[in-house]
This record gives C-alpha cells, structure tokens and sequence, in this order.
C-alpha cells in the first residue's frame, strides 16, 4: 500500500517478532516503542528496526543501583509475568547483596493481592520491594499494600515501570515521609529543549502524567523518521512503493538510507537525547530518579550509565527533609527496665524516669517530637535469629509495634541482622559481680601468719636438726674438748678435758641464733663453727623474711575472695554464677569460640534452680542475699552503678570483652541517621558525661578498705604475741617448781628430813629477803660409805654436781 514505514505493534512481543523479520525482507524501517529483548544473534537481522525504547541490560544497571542505595539486608522482587521475570532476570544474577526474594504476584480474577503481602510482611519479614508490573496495578498494589500496614516509612517501594509518573498518588503524597516510592522515568528534560515544531506554542508539561512513555516513544519514532526521510527527500524524490510479502522484491536503497540516518543522527525527542546503536537499540539515555514526597512524585536525581545514579539533594538535605518529617510526630519507644537506665516512675509525666529517657528526652528536644514509653513484654531484651525469629525488644521494633529501643541495650551482630543500631552511646564489657570478702577479725596468732605452718614446721625440724648435728660434731671434734676454764668448780681435775658443748648448750646456742640474741658459749672448732655460721646465714634470712612480712599480717584483717577472675569461678561449683536470662551476656557466653565460656554457659544452662535473673537489679539482689554463693556475671557500666551504692560487693577481675549500648531502631529506618547526629551533638556538649555523672555518682561514696588502720596496731592485732608471753611464763614457773620439788626432795632425803620441811624451809628463805646469798645446808656427816650430794653457793646453782673430799661422788 506504498507504506514507508511500519509502526508497532506495542503489544504482543511475538507479532513484533513477526513484523521486524518482515520489515526486514521488505526492507522496510520498522519504528518500535516497546520492551523488547534482544536476542544476540538476531541482532543483525533486525537491521531495519529502530527501537526506542531503553535497552534492557542498561535499564537493569539503573534498577540495581537504586536497589543498592537502600542498603536494604533483603529484597522481595515481584513481577506481574514471566516478561516481568525476564526483564529482571539479569539485575537479579548481577545482584550479590542484598538477598532476592522472588514471588510471582498472584493471578487474582479479584485482584486481591493482600494475603499475598501480609506473607511478605510477617513470614518473609521484608521491607523493601521492588514490583514488575503494569501502571495500572500499582494503585491497586499501594491501595491494599496500606490497608495491612506495608505503608509506612519502614517499607520502601521501587517500581520499574516508566510510567509510574501516570499513576495518582495523591493519598500518600500528605503522609510526607512516611511512603517510600520510587521509580525513574525517561529523561523529561528533553520535552522543553526539543526543537520539534509540533510542540511550539503546547505546554506538554501540563499532559505530562497522562503521557504514557510508549506513546511519547511513538512520537520520537515518528519524529526521527520524519526528520531521516526529509533528508533524503534532498538528495532526490524518494517513491515508495507498493510491496508485497509474495515477492522478492523490496524497498531497497531507500529504505536502507532511511533506516541508517535515524541510527546515525542523534535527536533531542521528547525523551531526551536519543542515540541509538547500529543494531537500532538504545543503550545510551537518561532517567530521571523519581521519589514521592508531598507535592507528588519528584524527580530527586537522575541515572546515566556512565554517571550512575546522581542525587540533586545532598546527604544533609534529606537528613534535614527526615528531621523534619520527625518533628511534631509521637514515636512508640520500647524500654527494659534496668537501674539506672531505665526506671519505673510515677512522678514524672512519662512513668519512667533513668538515664536512658533523660538521654531520650535530649534527643526528642533536639529534634523537637514527642515519645511514648511502654516497656518490653517480660522486661525481655531478646535477639534475632533466622530460625527462631526475633524476640523481646527486637520483636517489637521488627513488629512494627515500636519506632525505636532503649535501654542498657548492647550492640550485637545477631541483633544487628534483624534491626538497626544507632551509633554508640556507651561503652563497657562483661565483668562479675560478687560479695566483697568480709573483713575477718584480725587473729590471735596472726604474728605467726608472715610464714605457713609448712615452713614453720621445717624451721622447727631445722632447729632440732641443727642442735643435734652440733652436738654430735662438737663430740668427734678435738678442739671443743678443752681443760676446764676458771669457771669450773674448785677442785676439778686439771687432767680433765671438758667438752662445752653439751646437748643442752648446743640447744641453747641454736635458739639464741635464731632469736638474734648470740650467746656465751660458742663452737671453737672448725667443724662446729661451720654450722654455726650456716645457721647464722639461715635464721638471718628466715628473720628478715619474717619481718617484712609481718607488718601486713598483723594490720587490717585479711580480705580473701574465693574468686579472682572467670577461671577460678569456672573451675569450682560451690559458688553459682548467672546472668541476664534474655540479655546479651548469656548470649556471649552462648557464642563464644572459647571452651572456658562455653563450659561456664553449660554450667548455667544445667544449673538448678535457675542461676539466670529477669532483671539485672534482681541479680544484684541475688548476689547481695547469696552471701558469697552468688556472683553475677555483668556489664561493667552497671557494676560501677551498683558499687558506688553497695559498699558489700565488688567487681572480680577485669573485663570478658568490649562492647557498646545503642539505640535500636526498625530495619532501615529513615530515623537512623537524625538520632546518630544527635547523640553525637549530645556527646560533643558533654551533657552524656554530666547524665552519666548524675545517674552514676552516689551521695554517699563507699569507705576506702585499704585505708582503715593502715597505721596503728590494736591488741586485736597482737594479743597473741602476749598470749605466747604468757605461756612461756607459765612454762618456766611450771620447771622452776618441778625444779624446786624435786630438789627439795633430794635434800630432804639428804638430811633425813620430810619433804615439806624441807620445801618450807627453802620457800622461807626464798621469800626473807636476805639478799642473794645462802648458807649451805650442812648435812649430816656420812660414813665413809655414804654419798651425799652437796649444794654449792646460792639457791640458783643447784645444779652443780661437784663431789666434796672425804665424801665420794654420788654413783
Ligand atoms: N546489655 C544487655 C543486653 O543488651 C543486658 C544486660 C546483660 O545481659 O547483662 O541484652
């Protein structure tokens, strides 16, 4: 019918087939508008088809890098049919972050999608979607989307439609902030520039949402054909003739012409600048990055496969576009309750009061909106797993039943994969809380203490062991046998050698050593004197030993505690030890690669009655009433609370790990960003410190042990010493009377007298007063064949054995 081009058809991809391989015999330009995928070895034989629509490899780039600017953990990808599914096909094998979840978009007669979102929302727990399918659905979508709660600003939306500018948002665009949609449609810049003289004197920009991107690709088709067929046209009358598929015979030279001067000149259309390749695909073109907000859909940026997704608002400007959204809003915080983070309050208008909801109500001032408390069901803290789901705290913001968490609420990977943290406000690790050892009364016989009953034991054996050797050498030894010295009784032989060290003296030199006394008698011999020198160097440094120990024994009463850090609480059984039953101090000794932590976990988990606390006051509680059969395994910004208020317990060894508390806000939240710049003004104030100040520092801080009696020494202290005085005392009167009885009773065997005449007769003088000097008591005269044994001068030398002429020496 002399047709000098074939348009479409925009509908059935495989008619388009059809037309191309037609057009293509015929030689005939054949103009599309439509998605179409290339099939590469087709590519040559579709030499006469100008296809204006994006190419949709680069369209798939421009998807993939607004999905990445999500920094979503998982997606679900829904296409409305396998086209939809093909179209996707390659952004969802490029894409190796975030995880794809893939649903086909059920084939309603109702079009009911809504059990088919609830699933998304509740069991695949997804929260940003990117929907395949026609402009006349997404309404449809968005409209049952909100009424099972998907619209909210923790749920975002990426449709991949180019006419998502046709679609009435209307409704959403007044909750400003609160729906994520977004999508891209083709350059619309190019409407204004274009030089096209159908468009003089319109304003296309007020038709534009009707404006579907086919139709206005129809139009660029049309115009660029127009425009190659004019040019031709100058370089001779172009005639088109009748063609016919019956027939070999096609357009030939002019058609080709046509065809290769709408490849090779670029146009400014109505969709922008339009270059298309030598196989009639267009893979170079713009698209504009739309967002909802409130005044409709708003072109925010714009893609370009060399520059990628470009935004026209800085970073701050959103934040300050969400700021903004915040302000006025009431948020639903969830709290766990936790001294003094933490604390139940009717005073105070929000029922709470702590250093968390002073931390809270710093920020909310900043950003000027409002909270509502409600505290976690069973105070739970909770965490996320893939498996088991999300549980306390954690199940209330992926629940949607809270904007955001706080409390002592530790930084954890597990609970990091289910919500979002803010940046820290708090560092600390896990410690033990225990009962201070009780101060024991200072000892009685603390002065011995400085040395163990072992080396006491040894040092008695060596003073034994010593005594004897000395003995016993001073025996085999020539030079301590010596004639007798002035000393010696009148009368004695001078042909009598006499050996000084006796048993009894080399017991006493001995102890005299020890005691840094010395003493009269001394070895002479080489022998003896070796031993006593080695003695000398013992007791010298067993002495100086004993004395710089001593002072700390006999000071303030010993405070020992059983435990000294993780391990010594792991190696015993007698003292339990817990947690937090929903905290993420259970959690790390759960997940810890060390067996020592993993076996204190299987201790707890076994242990009965339970060993784990609802709350972290309950475990101080636990601790304080245990009596030393507790200790609690907990962080250490809590302990420094709880020691500056309990001056009976204490912190035992240092910290397990290092972690952090932040806020907890839903998965992807907007928020994020507004709350970590304020914590971060908070901090930079200083006003974190001075709330830690408040809240930490008690009234009345706790004595310093290690100052009491540090310098004076009570009796308490060395009672013993005396006791030990006393005893020796004792000792030695207890000798002196068997002395003196026994004695007494030789004398009054002697002088044919009784006992008690003669213990009275010596206790008489012992206490006249006559001075020190005794008349010797004369025996009656012996026969010759009588001994007597006679007493020498003074009541003190008793003892001497000497044998007086004429009477003979006692047998
Ligand atoms: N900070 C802990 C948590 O976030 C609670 C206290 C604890 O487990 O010791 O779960």
């Amino acid at each position: 019918m002399g047709a000098a081009a074939v348009v479409g058809p925009q509908v059935s991809l495989t008619t388009s087939r059809h037309i191309q391989s037609l057009c293509h015999s015929l030689q005939v330009p054949h103009l599309e508008g439509r998605w179409s995928y290339p099939v590469p070895s087709s590519w040559t034989r579709e030499k006469f088809t100008a296809n204006f629509y994006p190419t949709p490899p680069d369209l798939n780039q421009a998807y993939i890098a607004l999905i990445k600017e999500w920094n979503a953990k998982a997606i679900a990808v829904i296409y409305e049919d396998n086209d939809g599914l093909i179209r996707l096909q390659e952004a969802l094998t490029d894409l190796r972050e975030p995880k794809v979840h893939l649903a086909q978009l059920p084939n309603d007669p109702n079009r009911d999608y809504r059990p088919f979102l609830k699933m998304i929302k509740m069991t695949m727990r997804i929260r940003h979607l990117v929907i395949d399918c026609r402009a006349e659905l997404i309404r449809t979508i968005m409209d049952q989307a909100n009424q099972i709660g998907l619209v909210s600003e923790y749920f975002s939306f990426m449709f991949t439609s180019l006419d998502l500018h046709t679609v009435d948002f209307t409704p959403y665009q007044i909750q400003q902030g609160r729906v994520n949609i977004t999508g891209f449609r083709l350059l619309r810049e190019g409407w204004r520039q274009s030089s096209d003289s159908c468009a003089q004197g319109q304003d296309w920009r007020t038709n534009m949402n009707q404006l579907t991107t086919t139709s206005m690709l129809m139009y660029d088709a049309l115009h660029s054909f127009a425009r190659a067929l004019r040019t031709s046209e100058r370089e001779g009358p172009i005639s088109v003739p009748t063609l016919s598929c019956d027939t070999e015979r096609g357009w030939g030279t002019n058609g080709s012409q046509i065809i290769r001067l709408m490849l090779q000149t670029p146009m400014m259309g109505r969709s922008g600048l339009i270059r298309l390749s030598e196989f009639g695909r267009r893979d170079d073109f713009e698209l504009d990055v739309l967002e909802l907000g409130a005044a409709g859909l708003e072109v925010v940026g714009s893609w370009s496969r060399a520059g990628g997704v470009n935004y026209t608002r800085t970073w701050g400007q959103k934040t300050e576009e969400i700021a903004t959204s915040m302000s006025g809003r009431t948020f639903r915080v969830v709290v766990g309750l936790a001294n003094p983070y933490v604390m139940e309050d009717n005073t105070t208008e929000s029922g709470f009061s702590g250093f968390c909801i002073d931390l809270m109500g710093e920020i909310a001032k900043k950003k000027k909106f409002k909270v509502e408390y409600h505290v976690s069901p069973n105070n739970q803290y909770g965490t996320f797993s893939e498996k088991e789901g999300p549980s306390g705290m954690m199940k209330e913001l992926m629940e949607n039943a809270a904007d955001m968490a706080i409390a002592d609420l530790s930084i954890t990977l597990d609970r990091e994969k289910g919500v979002d943290f803010s940046m820290p406000w708090m560092n600390l690790g896990i410690s033990i809380l225990y009962r201070k050892p009780v101060k024991a009364p200072p000892q009685l016989f603390s002065f011995m203490g400085p040395l163990s009953t072992e080396v006491w034991i040894y040092m008695g054996t060596a003073y034994l062991g010593v005594s004897v050797l000395l003995f016993i050498l001073a025996r085999l030894s020539p030079q301590e046998w010596q004639e007798p010295g002035v000393c010696s009784m009148a009368g004695a032989d001078p042909d009598f050698l006499e050996n000084e060290m006796n048993l009894r003296n080399s017991f006493w030199f001995t102890i005299g050593s020890l005691m840094q006394q010395g003493c009269d008698i001394n070895p002479k011999a080489v022998s003896t004197r070796m031993v006593a020198a080695w003695w000398w160097v013992f007791t010298l440094i067993m002495i100086s030993s004993y004395t710089a120990n001593l002072a700390a024994f006999l000071t303030a009463g010993r405070m020992e505690t059983p435990i000294k850090s993780a391990e010594d609480l792991a190696k015993q059984t007698t003292i339990k030890y817990g947690a937090k039953k929903t905290g993420s101090t259970k959690y790390f000794f759960r997940d810890s690669s060390k067996e020592l932590y993993r076996r204190m976990y299987n201790f707890m988990e076994s242990a009965r009655p339970t060993v784990y606390v609802d709350s972290s006051d309950a475990g101080v509680e636990r601790v304080i009433k245990s009596k030393g059969l507790y200790a609690y395994l907990m962080e250490s910004s809590g302990i420094e609370y709880v020691l500056e208020r309990n001056c009976e317990l204490t912190q035992v060894g240092g910290l397990l790990d290092h972690k952090s508390y932040g806020i907890a806000l839903q998965p992807g939240s907007p928020y994020t960003t507004v709350i970590n710049s304020a914590i971060l003004e908070i901090q930079e104030e200083g006003r974190l410190l001075e709330l830690k100040n408040r809240w930490w520092k008690a009234n009345t801080p706790c004595p310093d042990d290690n100052k009491v009696n540090a310098n004076e020494l009570g009796i308490d202290n060395v009672g013993g010493v005396f006791v030990v005085l006393l005893g020796g005392m004792c000792v030695a009167v207890l000798i002196a009377f068997s002395e003196f009885i026994w004695k007494s009773r030789k004398l009054a065997h002697a002088e044919h007298t009784s006992l008690m005449n003669e213990m009275a007769k010596e206790l008489k003088f012992a206490f006249s007063c006559k001075g020190s000097s005794k008349p010797v008591s004369k025996p009656e005269p012996l026969r010759p064949s009588q001994s007597a044994t006679y007493l020498s001068n003074g009541p003190g030398n008793w003892n001497a054995d000497v044998t007086f002429e004429p009477y003979q020496r006692k047998p």
